[in-house]
C-alpha cells in the first residue's frame, strides 16, 4: 500500500520520481517498495545549558535510506525551518548520489532544527557533541559517515569527531568528512563540490556546443558552494553577473569580482549596496538575463510559478532539489536543459569518499591527485548520463536516476533477502 504524502514537499518530489523511474524501468513492486522505504530514522531530543543558564531542549535526527551499497553517507544540516521529510528526501538523494558516481555507500543525511545564527560558537559547540552522542550507536567508519551541509562546516565535523573519539576511547578521524585537513580532512574537499560543478558546467557547455569563456553566469546562494563555484568560474573566464544570499542579491551584467564581492560581505554581512550592482532579491536573480544559471541555496527555488519566465540557456543544480517537479516540466518543454543534483553537485560526497578512503588508510594523498580522480569520476558519470538520456530519450534527470536506481537495485538483489 503507498503512503499518502502532503502536496508540494521535497519529500513528495524526490518519491515521485522514484515512482516515475521505477515505472520506466519496470521494477518489481517489492523492490520498488524497498526502495521508497528507509532502513531506519532516528529523532533525538538534544538538551543543552545555554549561555545565560536555561535550558533549551532541540529535535534532530539521522534518517538511513539505503545502505545495500555500503555505508550510509550524508551531511548534518543546521536550519529553523529543517523537517523530517527534507532529511527524507535528501537521505534518498544520497543513495542515488553516490549510486552514481560510483562510491560503495547509501544514503543517510541529519540535522537540528536550529538558527545557528542566533546560538553563540560556545552553544554550538554544546549542541553538536550532545547530538553527536545520541547519535553514535547508529555511526561509525562502517555504519554512517556523516559530513556538513547547510550551515554546518569543517569546525562542526571536528566537535563531531571529537565527540565520537572521546567516547570510543581512541582517535577516530574516518567517522565525519569534511574536516579540517590536521585532523584527518583532505586536502580539496572545501572546494570540492564547487569544483565538481565547474566540471558538470564544462560538460553541459561542450556537449551543448556552447563557449565556456565569457559565459554569463547567475548563482542563488553564495555559500560555501555558491561562492567556490563563483570563484572557480570567474578565474576560468566566465563573467560572474549576480550573486545572493539569504538576505538579497546584486546585479552587473558586465559581471561582478568575487573578491570584493567577498569583501563586501564579510563588512556588511549581506551583498546589498555592493558598488556598481543592482540590489535584486532571490525571486529575480532566478529570471536575469544570463547563460547559465547555478541554483545553490535552498530546495524548491525554480517552481511552476517562475519556470516559464527563466532566461539561462541551461540550469547546474548546486544545492538539493532547487526545482520542483512541476518546474521540471516546464524547463524540459522549453527545451532548458537541467544538469541535476545528484550529477552535477557530487563533488562533495566524492572527495568525502577520498577523505574516508584516505583516512582508513592513514596515506594522504596531495590535492592535484584529490583534484584528477575526481574530475575522472565526475567526466564519466556526465558521460554515462549524457549517452543515456539520448539513448532513452529521457532528459538528464531521469537518465541520471535510472543509473542510480538500477546500481542499487542490482545490489539489492545479488544481496537478497535477509534472514
Ligand atoms: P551554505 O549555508 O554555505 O550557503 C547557503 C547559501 O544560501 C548562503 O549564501 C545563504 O545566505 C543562502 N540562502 C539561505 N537561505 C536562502 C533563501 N531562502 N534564498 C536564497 N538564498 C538563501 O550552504 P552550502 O554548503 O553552500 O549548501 C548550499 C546547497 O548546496 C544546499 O542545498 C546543500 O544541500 C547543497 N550541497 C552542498 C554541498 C557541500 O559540500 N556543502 C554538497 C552538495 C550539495
Amino acid at each position: 500500500m503507498t503512503e499518502k504524502i502532503p502536496a508540494n514537499n521535497t519529500w513528495q518530489t524526490a518519491v515521485t520520481q522514484l515512482d516515475s523511474v521505477s515505472k520506466l524501468m519496470m521494477l518489481s513492486e517489492d523492490v520498488h517498495q524497498l526502495l521508497r522505504n528507509f532502513e531506519r530514522i532516528l529523532t533525538v531530543s538534544i538538551p543543552i545549558r545555554m549561555d545565560n543558564g536555561s535550558l533549551r531542549i532541540f529535535n534532530g535526527f539521522r534518517v538511513q535510506h539505503n545502505s545495500a551499497r555500503g555505508p550510509y553517507k550524508g551531511g548534518v544540516r543546521y536550519h529553523p525551518e529543517l523537517t523530517l521529510d527534507d532529511l527524507k528526501a535528501l537521505a534518498m538523494e544520497m543513495t542515488w548520489k553516490c549510486s552514481l558516481a560510483g562510491v560503495p555507500f547509501g544514503g543517510a543525511k541529519g540535522g537540528i532544527i536550529c538558527n545557528p545564527k542566533t546560538l553563540s560558537k560556545s552553544e554550538i559547540e554544546r549542541l553538536t557533541r550532545r547530538y553527536t552522542y545520541a547519535i553514535m550507536p547508529i555511526i561509525g567508519i562502517e555504519k554512517d559517515i556523516p559530513a556538513p551541509d547547510v550551515n554546518t562546516n569543517e569546525q562542526i565535523m571536528a566537535w563531531m569527531m571529537d565527540t565520537y573519539s572521546m567516547n570510543n576511547g581512541y582517535c577516530t578521524p574516518g567517522i565525519v568528512t569534511g574536516k579540517p585537513v590536521n585532523i584527518g580532512g583532505s586536502l580539496g574537499r572545501t572546494d570540492a563540490t564547487g569544483l565538481g560543478i565547474t566540471f558538470a558546467l564544462a560538460n553541459a557547455v561542450k556537449s551543448r556546443k556552447m563557449d565556456f569563456k565569457g559565459l554569463k553566469v547567475a548563482i542563488q546562494g553564495y555559500g560555501n558552494v555558491g561562492s567556490t563555484v563563483g570563484k572557480l568560474l570567474g578565474e576560468m573566464g566566465c563573467k560572474i553577473v549576480a550573486v545572493s544570499s539569504s538576505k538579497g542579491g546584486v546585479y552587473n551584467s558586465r559581471g561582478l569580482s568575487h573578491t570584493a564581492l567577498m569583501k563586501h560581505y564579510k563588512e556588511h554581512g549581506s551583498f546589498e549596496e555592493f558598488p556598481h550592482a543592482e540590489n535584486i532579491t532571490n525571486e529575480a536573480l532566478l529570471e536575469l538575463p544570463c547563460d547559465v544559471l547555478i541554483p545553490a541555496a535552498l530546495a524548491n527555488q525554480i517552481t511552476k510559478e517562475n519556470a516559464a519566465k527563466i532566461k539561462a540557456k541551461l540550469i547546474v543544480e548546486g544545492a538539493n532539489g532547487p526545482t520542483t517537479l512541476e518546474a521540471d516540466q516546464i524547463l524540459a518543454e522549453r527545451k532548458i536543459p537541467v544538469v541535476p543534483d545528484i550529477l552535477a553537485n557530487a563533488g562533495g560526497v566524492i572527495v568525502s569518499y577520498f577523505e574516508w578512503v584516505q583516512d582508513v588508510q592513514c596515506y594522504f594523498w596531495c590535492e592535484t591527485e584529490v583534484n584528477m580522480r575526481l574530475e575522472n569520476l565526475l567526466n564519466r558519470s556526465y558521460e554515462e548520463v549524457f549517452s543515456l538520456s539520448h539513448e532513452r530519450k529521457v532528459n538528464l534527470r531521469t537518465a541520471a536516476l535510472i543509473l542510480a536506481v538500477k546500481k542499487v537495485v542490482d545490489a539489492i538483489q545479488v544481496r537478497g533477502l535477509y534472514p
